[in-house]
């Protein structure tokens, strides 16, 4: 939870960076004043006229209609994401254009182009048909970051499954607790997942998982641990051996399926997918997004905010587990028909300059990457990036926490030449929002610091905790959107109640659960979280789901996790804690307990220090007061105290 020592702090930081000329000049969106200011008039006329760039097998009847807080755009109207992902690009040169270019943490090249991708995805789409999965059912993805974890997900939306992918760096309780919430019929899982040459024993978490879920009718494995440059995914199955009668080969099961499979027509409110993300509650919740708006918004942004053309080479270092990776590597720039680099494993393994090795190799013109990865290479210093041609870099773009601005000033001089090829901005969004709400753009000057401006469809604002707009230039207030846009969610999956919470706190507006503040001439700083979710690393984890995880721990009494400021992962957590009677404090006990949250919730959410108390600060009501930990922690103005218990 943001402190206003944390903001007055950030207040100091001034200046600005102009755009590099060409960088501006070749910018998609030369008129962002009008356009913003269109979009806001007419959203139905701005996203209409984005909608008619796509392909509809029926165009709809009604563009909008709100019945707060529900919404739906594109009413009446039926299609199929991977329809714009795939088919449309087959008749076209696209056809034969590199579609991904996948690499393994060990080096191994994999490229796709449009017309393979789209075949793999028809057969595996025929063999998740074969096997009785069919419009509306859950599929859980718990798959490294391979192009079969990108085929899996395209291959449900294809036949109208709706696929929840969980990120492989989660652990049994996590991945059990997802499949059970989403009641999911198929498991799709890798047997292993590479990450610092280590192996992760995906298969074995997976098992864990899947014991005793009587929802799951199958469980298709991957087989990653073989030779993959060596293997094409159809012709030379490499079948593991299965050990339970529920198991299927991924590959026996792509192998089997013809080449063309006809996408399955949606409406554009089906839903496409659920993701998992943490709120202020113990329970994650499952963020829905549809096939029509959801298309419709991440491909604007891709060609106005990321700025990629047609010649581009774009890289997105997320992971298919989180929005990111869903929006940006997976759906957006396959329906703009961009060439898309993703990799596998640790971003500086197995050496630290691998990051500007493949800027220079492939030439990538665009990268979406995390503040966490541009401070790693800042760690690993100035002289890597000297040893490598990165003039191909024309944009790089960060989203996921706070950018800051030394980070930011690094690596435009180190990694775009200060300015002299390339250009770094910021961008803000979450799981619900689908794509960027605010940002800078290609020809936007940017301020360290800051966001930057509203993007068009977007409109946001920052209110006190009665609604009351603030316009005070850079205080603190809570970060809203007035209005959904057509890739915004729809709702909680399961939980319509725990969706029109975030409408309801404030009436009239949709809470992001972020404090922002805005400057004289428009920019957003966005400074953290007003609520208990915590960012670690650009992944967002609940307080509440790190606690319960402690608690289940047979020596856990009670416990309070907080987020400290953290110079390389933005917070890291540290847990609080009170032992049951008979059990004492001791390091091997810390151990314990860190290795008992890496079990439950996996490695990210492991609290990197507990310290061990009698009591913790409660109100009068029995609510933990983790603000007072987190003060006398960080050294700073504990606040209000009044509701203090003791
Ligand atoms: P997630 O839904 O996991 O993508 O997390 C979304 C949250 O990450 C937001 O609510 C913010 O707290 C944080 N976040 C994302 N992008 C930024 C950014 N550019 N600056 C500051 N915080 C960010």
């Amino acid at each position: 939870m943001v402190q206003q020592g944390q903001i007055d702090h950030l207040l100091q930081e001034t200046g600005e960076i102009t755009p590099p000329p060409h960088v501006a000049a070749q910018a998609t969106l030369q008129n962002y004043d009008e356009t913003y200011q269109n979009s806001i008039k007419d959203p139905e006329a701005f996203w209409e006229s984005v909608a008619s760039e796509l392909d509809w097998f029926k165009p709809w009847d009604k563009v909008f209609q709100w019945d707060y807080p529900n919404f739906q755009w594109f009413l009446g109207a039926q299609c199929n994401i991977t329809y714009n992902c795939l088919d449309r690009h087959l008749t076209s040169s696209t056809k034969n254009k590199a579609a991904f270019i996948w690499l393994g943490e060990d080096g191994t090249e994999r490229i796709f182009t449009y017309g393979r991708l789209a075949q793999l995805v028809n057969k595996f789409a025929n063999g998740l048909r074969a096997i009785g999965i069919g419009k509306g059912d859950r599929v859980v993805i718990y798959m490294p970051l391979s192009p079969e974890g990108a085929i899996a997900m395209l291959a449900c939306a294809r036949i109208g499954a709706v696929h929840s992918v969980v990120y492989a760096g989660f652990s049994v309780g996590s991945l059990k607790d997802r499949i059970l919430d989403a009641q999911a019929k198929l498991l799709i899982t890798g047997d292993v997942g590479y990450r610092r040459g280590n192996k992760v024993d995906l298969k074995g978490i997976a098992d864990e998982a899947a014991k005793d879920l009587d929802c799951l009718e199958h469980v298709v494995i991957w087989n990653r641990e073989k030779d993959l440059s060596k293997v094409d995914p159809d012709n030379t199955p490499n079948i593991r051996d299965l050990s339970a009668s529920r198991e299927i080969d991924f590959d026996e099961l792509l192998a089997t399926g013809d080449i063309d499979c006809s996408a399955e027509v949606m409406e554009a409110e089906d839903p496409l997918y659920i993701l998992y993300t943490s709120g202020t509650t113990g329970k994650p919740k499952g963020v829905l997004h549809v096939h029509g708006g959801y298309m419709v918004g991440t491909y604007y942004h891709f060609k106005t905010f990321w700025d990629v053309k047609d010649e581009d080479v774009f890289w997105c270092t997320s992971d298919i587990g989180w929005v990111v990776g869903h929006s940006y590597i997976v759906y957006a720039p396959l329906i703009a028909g961009a060439t898309t680099v993703f990799r596998e494993g640790a971003p500086d393994f197995p050496k630290p300059d691998i990051f500007y090795e493949i800027i220079e190799k492939y030439g990538v013109n665009v990268i979406f990457t995390a503040p966490t990865l541009v401070r790693m290479l800042m760690r690993h210093g100035d002289d890597y990036p000297k040893q490598y041609n990165l003039t191909s870099l024309r944009f790089l773009t960060c989203a996921g926490e706070p950018l800051n601005p030394e980070a930011q000033r690094w690596a435009y001089q180190n990694i775009c030449g200060g300015g002299e090829w390339g250009y770094l901005v910021d961008n803000w969004w979450q799981t619900e929002t689908g794509g960027p709400c605010l940002g800078t753009l290609a020809n936007m000057p940017a301020r360290p610091g800051r966001v930057g401006k509203p993007l068009p469809g977007a409109e946001l604002d920052i209110v006190d905790r009665e609604g009351q707009p603030i316009e005070e230039p850079n205080k603190g207030g809570i970060l809203v959107i007035k209005r959904p846009f057509p890739h915004f969610f729809r709702t909680v999956y399961g939980d319509p109640d725990r969706y029109a919470e975030n409408w309801n706190t404030i009436p009239g507006v949709y809470v992001s659960g972020d404090v922002a503040l805005r400057d004289e001439d428009g920019y957003y700083m966005v400074v953290g979280r007003a609520d208990d979710v915590l960012n670690v690393a650009g992944h967002r984890i609940g307080s509440a789901e790190v606690e319960s995880a402690l608690v289940s721990h047979p020596s856990v009494a009670e416990a309070a996790v907080i987020g400290k400021p953290d110079a390389l992962k933005g917070e890291s957590i540290k847990g609080f804690v009170t032992l049951r009677v008979g059990n004492d404090p001791s390091d091997k006990m810390i151990n314990d307990l860190q290795q008992h949250v890496r079990q439950e919730l996996g490695p990210i959410a492991m609290p990197s220090e507990i310290e061990f108390t009698p009591t913790l600060p409660k109100t009068r009501s029995g609510k933990i007061m983790r603000r007072l930990l987190k003060a006398r922690e960080l050294g700073l103005d504990p606040g209000d105290i009044t509701t203090l218990e003791d």
